[in-house]
């Protein structure tokens, strides 16, 4: 893998807090890598690290083989999109793209063209005269986005990009967004707490805490092999019992005849497409999820039902 961005030992402290402790990592060419992680955990400083807006205490970052380091915000081929958008309110959506590329001097024709190419790639073409205030959340977002794309920087850093936007909106940014790296061939890092946003648009997801990278993986590798019970819990629900064993509620077949751990049913939530039963056993209470699909056994609240599920399905994780 060519990496565009490799942040090496870096580490940053304000006071007592080390908001990033010697992390390393690289983003590929093309690649979409989300930080993911509960709040406070460093995603964010990490990300201003890597545009240059925070000066790291240790370590080294090289931006498409160039050292970094060191390097002022302006001078890295890599743009920020904040959550606010930041938009300027009294410019055209045109002249907020523009605005970057008039500021590097770029020449007039060549700033028509990219402005044009950029708000074509989110399709805002007809949308150009416009003012922010006369455009919907979604189209805001999408201007900023443009903004970044017309200065064809090497990666695209975002923070919480999809904050603003309804849960709808969100699925629908999200996979435009994807389909938008693809074409222009930029590599992503995305900051998100929102673990369904990090799976669908990252290819790798490194799992933050407490300033320090727990792992960095595929969404499927993290989800099936996670490296400890933080990460596991992180990651989708799992059932841990104290020794360490870990079962997803998925993998447990719930019968009310026969089967290996004995339990009452205290709670059932309905999820639509599958139903999570929480079941009390001896020794905890376990999650089940089963999917609401024809013939699957429907158990009630209080009845005595018989958990079972397949060797390979439980893991022993380290805390
Ligand atoms: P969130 O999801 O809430 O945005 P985050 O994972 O992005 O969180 P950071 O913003 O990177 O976390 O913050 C990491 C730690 O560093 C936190 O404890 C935070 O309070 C602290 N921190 C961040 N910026 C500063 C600052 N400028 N001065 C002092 N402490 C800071």
């Amino acid at each position: 893998m060519s990496a565009v961005i490799r942040v090496e030992g870096v580490a940053k402290a304000y006071g007592d807090v080390r908001a990033v402790d010697h992390v390393s990592l690289e983003v590929g060419a093309n690649e979409c890598l989300a930080l993911l992680g509960p709040s406070g955990c460093g995603k964010t400083t990490l990300l201003r690290l890597m545009a240059g807006l925070e000066t790291p205490d240790a370590g080294a970052i090289s931006i498409g083989g160039a050292d970094m380091t060191r390097t002022p915000p302006y001078g890295r081929p890599v743009n920020m999109m904040f959550q606010s958008y930041a938009l300027f309110p009294h410019m055209s959506v045109a002249d907020n793209v523009a605005f970057g590329l008039k500021q590097d001097r770029l020449a007039p024709a060549e700033i028509d063209a990219r402005t044009r190419e950029a708000l074509a790639a989110v399709e805002l073409e007809a949308l150009g005269a416009r003012k922010p205030h006369q455009l919907s959340g979604g189209q805001r977002q999408r201007v900023a986005l443009a903004r970044c794309i017309a200065k064809r920087p090497k990666a695209l850093l975002l923070d919480e990009p999809m904050a603003a936007l309804d849960k709808h909106l969100r699925e629908r940014t999200q996979l435009e967004l994807l389909a938008l790296r693809r074409r222009l061939g930029i590599s992503f890092v995305v900051v998100t707490h929102d673990q369904d946003e990090a799976m669908t648009m990252a290819d790798r997801i490194a799992v933050m805490d407490k300033g320090r990278i727990l792992q960095i993986d595929t969404p499927r590798k993290l989800y099936e092999h996670p490296v400890n019970q933080a990460v596991a819990r992180f990651f989708g629900d799992i059932n841990l019992w104290p020794n360490g064993r870990a079962v997803r509620p998925e993998h447990i077949a719930l019968s009310c005849v026969s089967g290996d751990v004995e339990g009452v049913v205290t709670d059932i939530i309905y999820r639509g497409a599958g139903t999570t039963y929480l079941v009390r056993t001896q020794e905890m209470t376990v999650r089940v999820l089963r999917q609401n699909a024809r013939g699957e056994t429907e158990a009630h609240k209080g009845d005595t039902v018989f958990l079972s599920w397949p060797a390979d399905a439980a893991r022993t994780l380290s805390p």
